[in-house]
C-alpha cells in the first residue's frame, strides 16, 4: 500500500518531471526553484502529512545504487521528493544520454538558500550530524551570517543509525520544534535514515529532510569548499582530491560513471 509520502513523491516528480541517469531520477531544477520547492512546502498549505525529501546524489551514488544487487538503494534515493545533481558527473552525464538538466545544484549551497530563507520566515531548522561540536558551531556561524535564523536544535551524527539511540534523536527533534531537519551522516547513510524513518519524521513535526553530506563541516568552518574558480570550471571534485588524498578510491566514481554513461549513450544511439 502507498503511503502518504509515496503520493506526494508522485505528484513531485509529475511537476518538474525527472531525468533518468542511470537508474536514478534527477529534477532538473536550477538552485532557487529546488529552493522554492522546499519552502512551498513547508510554509505553504501543502500536502497534509508526509515529510518533503531532498536528496542530493552525486557519482559515488550512482555507481552505488548500480552496484547495489538488492535494488534497494534505488529505491531509496529515487524515493526523494526533490533529488537534484549535486556533481558534475552526473550534470555531464545527463547531458551525454540527451536529457540536460538545468544546472548542477550543490547540496551545501541549496542548504545555505533556505537557511536564507528560514530566517526571513522565521521557520525553525534542526541540524543533525557531524562530529561532535560541529552542528552547534556550524549554527553559531549560521545565526551571525543570516539574523534572525533559529535554529531550534542541534546534534551529532555519531549515534547508532537505527533502534533507541536513533529513536531518542527523533524526540530531540520533536520536542526542538524543527520544521526542516538538515540530515548530513554522508551518503547514503542519511538517506537511509530519512527513509526509514520518514513516518516518525513527520510525526514529529516536520515538513522537510534534506541530505546534506558534509554540508554542516562547511558552515562551521571546518572545512573548506574549493575556490569559486574551481567550481566554475567544474574541478571542485579536484581540489576535494588534492585536500583529501585518501578519497581517491571513492572519487573513481566519476570516471567509471563516465564510461558507463558513454556506453549507455552508444547503445541508445544504435537504437
Ligand atoms: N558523519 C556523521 N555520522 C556518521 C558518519 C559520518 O555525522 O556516522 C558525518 C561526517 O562527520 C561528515 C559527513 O557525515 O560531516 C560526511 O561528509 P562527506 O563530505 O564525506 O559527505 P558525503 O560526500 O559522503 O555525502
Amino acid at each position: 500500500m502507498k503511503d502518504v509520502s509515496d503520493n506526494m513523491n508522485e505528484k513531485s516528480a509529475m511537476k518538474t518531471g525527472r531525468i533518468d541517469v542511470l537508474g536514478v531520477g534527477f529534477d532538473s531544477v536550477t538552485l532557487d526553484e529546488a529552493a522554492d520547492r522546499v519552502m512551498e512546502h513547508v510554509t505553504g498549505e501543502g500536502m497534509a502529512g508526509g515529510v518533503f525529501t531532498v536528496h542530493t546524489p552525486n557519482s559515488e551514488i550512482v555507481e552505488a545504487c548500480i552496484n547495489d544487487k538488492s535494488g534497494e538503494l534505488y529505491k531509496i534515493i529515487n524515493s526523494g521528493s526533490l533529488i537534484v545533481p549535486d556533481g558534475i558527473g552526473v550534470v555531464k552525464a545527463a547531458a551525454m544520454l540527451g536529457t540536460p538538466v538545468k544546472e548542477k545544484v550543490a547540496g551545501v549551497e541549496l542548504g545555505e538558500e533556505i537557511l536564507h530563507r528560514s530566517a526571513k520566515a522565521k521557520v525553525p531548522v534542526c541540524f543533525l550530524g557531524g562530529k561532535p561540536g560541529i552542528a552547534e558551531l556550524a549554527a553559531e556561524k549560521m545565526k551571525a551570517k543570516y539574523p534572525g535564523l533559529v535554529i531550534c536544535g542541534t546534534a551529532d551524527g555519531y549515534f547508532k543509525k537505527s533502534g533507541e539511540e536513533s529513536d531518542a534523536i527523533i524526540a530531540k527533534i520533536k520536542a526542538s520544534g524543527a520544521a526542516i531537519l538538515y540530515v548530513c551522516l554522508g551518503a547514503p547513510t542519511q538517506e537511509r535514515w530519512i527513509y526509514e524513518n520518514r513516518e516518525a519524521l513527520a510525526a514529529a513535526g516536520v515538513r522537510a529532510a534534506l541530505g546534506l553530506g558534509g554540508s554542516l563541516d562547511i558552515y562551521s568552518g571546518a572545512a573548506r569548499r574549493a575556490p569559486r574558480i574551481f567550481i566554475k570550471l567544474g574541478i571542485e571534485w579536484l581540489y576535494r582530491l588534492l585536500r583529501e588524498p585518501s578519497r581517491a578510491g571513492r572519487m573513481m566514481a566519476l570516471p567509471r560513471l563516465y564510461m558507463r554513461v558513454r556506453r549507455e549513450a552508444a547503445r541508445m544511439r544504435a537504437k
